[in-house]
């Protein structure tokens, strides 16, 4: 491959994904347009008729279902060629001609929900035994449990009303920290870079303490000068999380958050007590760290500093292919040559083009081919994982899809990132089997120490901050300035342990990061990583037994709640052990670690 960056229409179609399971061309999606615009009226035609009988509901759901298959096939092919050259006018005008039809058609349904919520006891309970209705009954059991929390339609229309304003400490938390504060430039190298949100991180990558440190030191210069707008917005955002739950009937914040998902508290509460009670091989870490690194003391700043050099790999696109089919073979046949033949074939958009968006995704619709969108450079050994990441979400899709009517085939985040990591976790497993070289192996080591160190540790730190943030205002404490810092300095104490500096300004972290402001979410990347890990230790020392298991959790896509379906694959995150399994297999990597390093 040339070292130009090409231009998207000098790309050869060998190199793009195919998109012709969407749409063959241009022309047909227009019309596919027009067809869902003619579609849209007709939805209003069941307003007020669905308490007349289960044939009239299962009607309207037919007919949605068709308007909201078609949508998505069109909302995904002007994604995907959007996103390959953003700059495209084409592609905007698509997309934006998508949005504003789109709108029409969820403002022309939204009397759908609350119909169907509102439909007396014994009529939803004589639907639900209606034979009629027995491909809707999971999603109709769906949105009839939240009926205990919703308000009367006047109630709903007063929330509905505020609810624009209600997102004002969110909008402005990010206004703040992304637009109106400047952090200043850094030099490096005899060069000046900005330090900014996104470029923070780098920084603290950055083999050059001084660099680090004073990237540290004065993007917490930043967030001292704001400290009292931060924490008033985040004390805000916590207490609007109150009010939506305590209006809509819940007992708790935390309760209201994870009654979409179905996860009892108590997931919540094992996860952080198994995490607590394992802090040990952590703490080992950066005791490991503090040694390789040569330092007096060790201070936040150092944590994330490069324990190794570089290692030098190159793998073509093709041979990141086989590498990744190599590590799901535990998963079998059908698995591997469905994967194969997407990789290779049409799924997948392999490199960089002039305005394609960065990073990396995978999108699967009902009635086309999953899609995955790289940016794969044959240098980085990271993208390889991509590659196994993304497969794995695009095999998730194709399961799904294959064996569950429309209406169920979405899955939750929770269940997402388990079939993708899960693949993470084989590749890794490969690569360290055939690793060669003493640099290669001390790459895949710390690569899986450091994943699951901010994937594990970290957002359950995160987790836990948030519960005592929320159960404090819950109890009616204010949340202060002091308090927010001192809350979150007595947790960087705990999790970082006695090897490590914790300066003065690391506690104002607490009042900088952007998912606390969609409370009691980061919880699901700790669980998803330590469900993947637990599960791929038990296919992989497994029989066909435990294989069909997963392949099981891959089928059910979203027709179970997300407990429900990693229980039926093998783990059950209601008890710690998952979590202490995947802590347990992190110990033993900090172990081997140590061993290479000594
Ligand atoms: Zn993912």
């Amino acid at each position: 491959m040339s070292s130009r960056i090409k231009e998207r229409k000098d790309v050869p179609a060998e190199h793009r994904w195919n998109l012709d399971s969407l749409y063959t061309s241009e022309e047909s999606w227009e019309e596919g347009l027009k067809e869902l615009e003619a579609l849209i009226p007709g939805i209003s035609g069941f307003k007020g008729t669905l308490g007349e009988s289960a044939e009239r509901l299962k009607e309207c759901l037919d007919y949605f279902n068709k308007v909201e298959l078609l949508a998505e096939r069109l909302g995904y092919y002007a994604m995907l060629r959007k996103e390959e050259n953003v700059g495209d006018s084409s592609s905007i005008g698509r997309m934006s001609r998508y949005m504003s039809v789109a709108t029409k058609s969820s403002a022309e349904a939204s009397f759908m929900r609350p119909e169907i919520q509102s439909l007396s006891d014994q009529t939803i309970d004589s639907y639900m035994k209606d034979p009629v209705l027995a491909e809707f009954r999971i999603s109709l059991e769906r949105l009839i449990r939240y009926k205990p929390h919703i308000l009367s339609e006047k109630e709903e229309t007063l929330l509905a009303m505020q609810a624009e304003s209600a997102g004002t400490p969110r909008k402005a938390f990010s206004a703040l920290t992304n637009g109106d504060m400047s952090f200043g430039t850094i030099s490096v190298d005899g060069e000046e870079k900005d330090l900014t949100n996104s470029t923070f991180g780098v920084f603290l990558q950055h083999k050059d303490r001084e660099v680090r440190e004073k990237a540290f030191k004065q993007f917490y210069k930043g967030f001292e000068g704001h400290k009292n707008t931060l924490s008033e917005l985040l004390g805000g955002s916590v207490l609007q999380d109150i009010y939506k739950a305590r209006v809509r009937n819940f007992p708790s914040a935390r309760e209201a958050s994870l009654f979409p998902d179905n996860v009892p508290t108590d997931v919540y509460d094992n996860l952080v007590a198994s995490v607590s009670a394992n802090l040990e091989p952590l703490h080992r870490y950066y005791a490991l760290r503090k040694k390789v690194l040569g330092v007096d003391a060790l201070h936040i700043y150092d944590t994330k500093a490069p324990l190794i050099g570089e290692v030098k790999v190159k793998h073509s696109y093709e041979e990141a292919v086989d590498l990744v089919l190599e590590a799901v073979k535990p998963l079998g046949e059908e698995y591997g040559n469905t994967l194969k033949e997407g990789l290779l074939g049409g799924w997948v958009d392999r490199y960089e083009n002039k305005g394609k968006r960065s990073g990396a995704f995978s999108a699967g619709s009902y009635k086309g081919d999953p899609y995955i969108l790289l940016n794969y450079k044959d240098d980085d050994i990271r993208d390889v994982f991509t590659l196994a990441h993304e497969g794995g979400h695009s095999m998730h899709s194709w399961y799904s899809v294959r064996n569950n009517p429309f209406q169920d085939y979405n899955y939750t985040i929770f269940e997402a990132e388990v079939a993708s990591t899960f693949n993470e976790q084989l590749l890794s497993r490969l690569l360290m089997e055939k690793s060669e070289s003493k640099e290669m192996t001390l790459y895949l080591l710390s690569r899986q120490i450091d994943d699951a160190l901010a994937t594990i540790y970290r957002q359950t730190m995160f987790a836990e901050y948030e519960h005592i943030c929320h159960e404090k205002a819950e109890k009616g404490e204010a949340l202060t300035v002091d308090s927010l810092r001192a809350d979150y300095r007595v947790l960087l104490e705990k999790y970082f342990g006695p090897d490590v500096v914790i300066d003065e300004e690391a506690d104002l972290e607490g009042l900088r990061i952007p998912h606390f402001y969609s409370a009691f979410y980061v919880y699901k990347y700790a669980t998803g990583l330590s469900a993947a890990m637990a599960l791929s230790e038990r296919v992989l020392s497994g029989g066909d037994a435990e294989r069909e298991d997963y392949m099981n959790f891959l089928k059910s896509g979203g027709s179970r709640f997300p407990l429900d379906s990693l229980k039926a694959a093998g783990v059950d995150m209601s008890r710690p052990d998952a979590v202490n399994s995947a802590l347990k297999r992190f110990a033993s990597l900090v172990d081997q670690l140590e061993k290479e390093l000594s």
